[in-house]
Formats: C-alpha cells, structure tokens, sequence
C-alpha cells in the first residue's frame, strides 16, 4: 500500500503543469523576447498548427518560436534552442522567442494559469543566465501590438528589461 501511495504521488508530479524545460543553448543569449499568438480559437493552442503557419504559409524552416506556453499553463517546446529563432525581425539573433496563446480578443485574453507558467518560466531563465538576461515584448522592436499582455507588470521588469 505504502509503495502504491507513493507511486500514485510520484505520477501526479509528474503531471503537474509547466514542468521545467528549459535548458540553457551554448549559443550567445542576452534576451528573451514575448509575443502571443493573436488568436484565440482553441484549435489553435497547438505548437503543431503554429508550426504549420510557419511552415506551409511563410516557408520557414520549422516553427519560428521555441516555446509556446498554453492555455493550461503547459509549456511545448517548438523550434530547437539551439537555433536562432524568426520571430522578431532584425532582433533575432543571441534571443530567446516565446510565444503565448491567445491575445485575439486583447490583453485580458489569456489564462491565469497561463501567466502564472510564463513567469515562472521566466524566473527559471533569468536564474539560469544570474540575472544577466532581459525580457522584452515585441513591440519593443517592431510596429506590433504583441504581446498585448502586461509583461512588464507581469515580470516585475525594469526599464531595461531586468527582473
Ligand atoms: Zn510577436
């Protein structure tokens, strides 16, 4: 009995949202960049259909992100990190993409579970690079409104980006 309770405690761990994924590239990284997905249909909260909008309808090589986390608080992880994502033009290169579901019907349009898993896939990183990593929404460097969420609020940011 003893050994079945702990086995059955052992599997819910193991199913718990947001297990940890990120594991640090050997390429140069200095930041992260956040973005959502700008739909909010929930066919659509699946690396594999951002995946094939990537691949089918621009003609990337793979997914541009390296990571999608869901409305569940689950974290996929998409393109290999050790690659140099396509998601902010220009700025892709020694970053870190990730992408958020939703953000179709505006800033509100996300799950608290969902953010909850962001920041703490956020912290991971940050103490996975000492500090020495920022985190900045794409707009930052582009004409986009993406993401739409509060990231800086979320992350408690400073103005350059620092946690
Ligand atoms: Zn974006």
């Amino acid at each position: 009995m003893q050994s079945l309770l702990s086995s059955l405690a052992s599997l819910s761990q193991a199913a718990s949202p947001s297990p940890s994924v990120f594991v640090k590239p050997t390429r140069y990284v200095s930041r992260v960049f956040l973005h959502c997905t700008a739909s909010s249909y929930p066919h659509h909260d699946d690396i594999e259909v951002v995946r094939k909008w990537h691949v089918e309808g621009r003609g990337w090589s793979d997914v541009g992100y390296h990571y999608m986390i869901h409305r569940d608080g689950s974290i996929s992880v998409g393109r290999d990190i050790e690659r140099i994502p396509a998601a902010q033009k220009g700025h892709n290169k020694g970053s870190i993409a990730i992408a958020l579901h939703g953000g179709g019907h505006g800033k509100d349009d996300f799950g608290k579970i969902q953010l909850r898993a962001l920041k703490r896939f956020c912290d991971e990183i940050n103490q996975a690079y000492e500090g020495n990593i920022t985190f900045h929404g794409h707009s930052e460097v582009a004409l986009r409104d993406c993401p739409v969420y509060d990231y800086r609020s979320l992350l408690g940011l400073d103005k350059k980006g620092a946690m």
